[in-house]
């Protein structure tokens, strides 16, 4: 039994830097949550923690 939601997180290309915002359904592990393709390089993007959220909190608290 799992009551913890799965966090948004993005992607982004290394290449271009095209980002890819992603917000899991469940917590079921599902391939899309682990790899992204970037639509112009046509490469794997780099999972990564939601940058936009810290700034967002940051602005409220900080
Ligand atoms: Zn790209």
């Amino acid at each position: 039994m799992s009551m913890i939601r799965p966090n948004p997180f993005q992607f982004r290309c290394p290449k271009c830097n095209y980002i890819k915002y992603h917000h899991p359904k469940s917590d079921v592990l599902n391939p899309m949550d682990m790899v992204q393709i970037c639509p112009k390089c046509k490469i794997s993007m780099k999972r990564e923690e939601l940058s936009g959220v810290r700034k967002v909190f940051g602005g409220l608290f900080g």
